[in-house]
């Protein structure tokens, strides 16, 4: 058949023809070619990753953002949120609740918070790096200047999560509004790469407007970029945004652009999203993993802020989708037939 071909194609290849992407992005996609693609996905995540999976803390250090990106709660004209920065102190206090619980690595994520600067990340890396050497740190906060990438790297941070959200520029401007560029955003991708970043980007999956020829074309992009890392998760609305009436994107698309992205990047980081276990309680994380996902990103942040970071409705940040339901999470993927493992986790070219 030759759907089956494509997807061996894909496993060999490593990418495809925009048509043929197009192809496997169908929503009439035969359910045998997407369970074969499931498969094989888990098939090259064992070979590299074995059963093992990486846990990465998160934690949410600010939801002040000087943006107003249409899909995310956090954009600065929703006035419903409660604002907080976390100081430097809180931060260090959920290292050292995660480092007890077994993290090494810890994502520091928050909007583009016009009071933090380049001086306070830096020494927020640095004294996370001294408490803790054995330990990576991945940033997650947003478009800088180059210089301030290398600052934050010379500082000791280890990686950077910065969504591309969409590489056509007709849908970018569907979701930003006209004073964000995209230009710029993916000149910071660039400027992480250059600077020594393990780097990573990645999508929402059914945001509005998007299209199967959009996805394709994120797909050829990220395979010029070649990132270490890859987030993507389905879009949920947030009812304080002009998205509040907007559907949610699909789970079954969302774990298969999983599989398609394994097969294109045997060893990148990839993550089960929050918001794969917002849209897919209980089932989404395991149905993420069992798909080609190797990492989960439990969130370590202050329970009295967890509400407060709400990028979309229900976010889920409680029980095992926390720091503190680690064991339950464990017991959750061994009955599946996986192991958490604590080691840091980098990125290494297969
Ligand atoms: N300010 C930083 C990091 C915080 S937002 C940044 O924008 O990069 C982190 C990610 O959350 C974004 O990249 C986006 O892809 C995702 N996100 C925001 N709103 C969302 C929504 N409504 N549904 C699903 N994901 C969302
Ligand atoms: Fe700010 Fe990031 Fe949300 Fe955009 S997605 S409003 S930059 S926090």
């Amino acid at each position: 058949m030759r759907i089956n071909q494509l997807i061996e194609r894909l496993e060999r290849e490593r990418t495809l023809e925009r048509e043929e992407l197009i192809e496997l992005l169908s929503p009439s996609l035969p359910g045998e070619a997407a369970a074969m693609l499931r498969q094989k996905a888990r098939e090259v995540t064992d070979r590299v990753f074995g059963n093992r999976v990486r846990i990465r803390g998160l934690i949410e250090v600010t939801n002040v953002c000087r943006n107003n990106c249409y899909y995310c709660g956090l954009r600065k004209s929703n006035r419903t949120l409660r604002r907080y920065t976390l100081t430097p102190d809180r931060i260090l206090e959920c290292c050292a609740k995660g480092y007890d619980a077994g993290f090494r690595t810890f994502v520091l994520q928050g909007g583009e918070n016009p009071a933090m600067t380049r001086r306070d990340v830096v020494e927020i890396v640095e004294s996370i790096k001294r408490d803790y050497p054995d330990v990576a740190v991945t940033l997650s906060l947003g478009e800088w200047e180059r210089d301030d990438y290398a600052a934050f790297r010379q500082a000791g941070a280890d990686r950077y999560l910065l969504r591309h959200e969409t590489r056509d520029s007709g849908h970018y401007s569907r979701l930003h509004p006209p004073e964000m560029s995209l230009t710029h955003r993916l000149q910071c991708l660039e400027w992480l790469k250059e600077t020594g970043f393990q780097t990573g980007t990645g999508i929402m999956v059914g945001a509005p407007g998007q299209t199967a020829a959009n996805i394709a074309t994120d797909l050829l992009y990220m395979a010029g970029l070649k990132p270490e890392m890859i987030g993507i998760g389905p879009f949920i609305p947030n009812g304080s945004t002009p998205f509040a009436g907007e559907k949610s994107g699909s789970v079954e698309l969302t774990i298969r652009l999983i599989s398609m992205l394994r097969l294109m990047f045997p060893g990148a980081n990839i993550p089960a999203t929050t918001a794969l276990a917002t849209l897919s309680p209980g089932r989404g994380r395991v149905e993420g993993l069992l798909a080609g996902a190797n990492v989960v990103m439990p969130n370590l942040s202050p329970p009295e802020v967890r509400a407060d970071y709400a990028l979309y409705d229900n976010k889920a940040a409680w029980g095992i989708e926390a720091a503190e339901g680690i064991s339950r999470l464990a017991d959750e993927l061994r009955r599946a037939g996986l192991e958490i493992t604590k080691e840091k986790g980098d990125f290494e070219n297969v």
